[in-house]
């Protein structure tokens, strides 16, 4: 696989990174690109950092060596090779390759930009009230910028209304909003499996925006006691750091039901905007899914449901019990809040999730497609 022709040009949409990318499969389109609306000129350096991290496990599912024709960061350069290391631990498909890059450069410190993604969801808010919560302490580096990219391509008024909400939590928060369209999940999508792969996906956007950032943060999935096989996991995301950019994985010390208890229900502005579920309209919680349910429980278990402005206001137990689990993760996941439930003193809770995570029987992990 080889990526050349690295270029930062103005677009029509805004400010553009991108490469030509070959490889021996064919690929979905010719380059890769990532666009920030209204982003300065020096946001996205010329380097091919952004390229490494994005490629590397598509390369690696292909089993072919991977080439970088532009200036990669010495420490990602070495830390890639761990990176290699865990994802062929951790997935027997993916092999380790060679890695040609035209330069090891160090990358210019000095940004002092602070990313957090933000989706609007459980996790990235609970790091975004934590952020705030820190702001007084005398080593904190407060999140400045809430990078929403843009996976899915989605566009239209739904999309534009969302975007809408995440620059109002910015406004709030006190941090720009940053919106980055990409094709990488699109051109990726053939040779990689995102759960596997989103991690890396974050990452190379952070690394795009190494004229901005200083340090980014990739809000927790699951919580330090839990930490499967994922492709946002502590032990892979400050792989992607470079001498200019730290990646930090944020939040893994609480459940998601904890993050609800202990920050989400006494944000307004968290209980008003929560976006938790993708299934029909981009940001818009159907409210029926196991997502939204088990959501709904953890809102209820903070005695805050009533008041989340963007789920049904009730809990519909039956419903609970009988929504459709689509993957052994939902599963686990449907069980730690029953768990949870019963622990809070909320027995028909715990039984209606436990209805749903068992319902199909337990699934050995192996046997699951993600
Ligand atoms: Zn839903």
């Amino acid at each position: 696989m080889i990526v050349e022709d690295v270029r930062n040009e103005p677009v029509a949409a805004g400010r553009r990174l991108s490469a030509a990318v070959r490889a021996t499969a064919e690929l979905p389109s010719a380059r890769l690109h990532f666009t920030v609306p209204g982003g300065a000129d020096d946001w996205l350096p010329e380097r091919g950092d952004a390229f490494l991290a994005a490629l590397l496990m598509p390369a690696m599912s292909l089993g072919e060596e991977l080439v970088v024709d532009a200036p990669v960061s010495a420490r990602l350069l070495r830390s890639a090779r761990t990176v290699m290391e865990i994802y062929a631990a951790w997935w027997a498909r993916l092999r380790e390759v060679r890695l040609t890059v035209g330069e090891p450069v160090e990358a210019t410190r000095g940004q002092d930009g602070v990313g957090l993604f933000f989706t609007l969801g459980v996790d990235s808010f609970y790091s975004l009230l934590g952020d705030r919560e820190r702001r007084a302490e005398p080593a904190h580096r407060p999140v400045s910028e809430l990078l929403f990219v843009n996976f899915e391509q989605h566009t239209g008024p739904d999309y534009e209304h969302l975007l809408g909400r995440v620059r109002l939590v910015a406004g709030r928060s006190g941090c720009r909003a940053v919106p980055v369209e990409t094709n990488l999940r699109a051109l990726t999508a053939p040779l990689v499996r995102w759960e596997d792969y989103h991690g890396a996906a974050l990452a190379a956007t952070a690394l795009a925006l190494q004229g901005l950032l200083g340090r980014c943060l990739i809000a927790a999935s699951f919580e330090y006691r839990h930490l499967p096989p994922y492709g946002s996991h502590p032990v892979l995301d400050h792989l992607w750091s470079t001498e200019a950019l730290d990646v930090v994985h944020d939040g893994a010390g609480a459940t998601r039901t904890q993050k609800v208890a202990r920050r989400l229900a006494r944000s307004e502005l968290a209980l008003r905007q929560l976006a938790v579920c993708w299934r029909g309209r981009p940001g818009q919680n159907c409210g029926a899914c196991e997502k939204c349910l088990r959501t709904m429980v953890t809102l209820e278990l903070a005695g805050v449901l009533g008041r989340c402005g963007t789920l049904p206001g009730v809990l519909d137990l039956e419903r609970l019990g009988s929504v459709p689990m689509h993957s052994a993760d939902a599963r686990e996941a449907m069980r730690e809040v029953a768990l949870e439930a019963r622990a809070g003193g909320r027995p028909e809770l715990a039984e209606a999730a436990e209805l749903a995570a068992d319902r199909h029987g337990p699934l050995p992990r192996a046997a699951v497609t993600r």
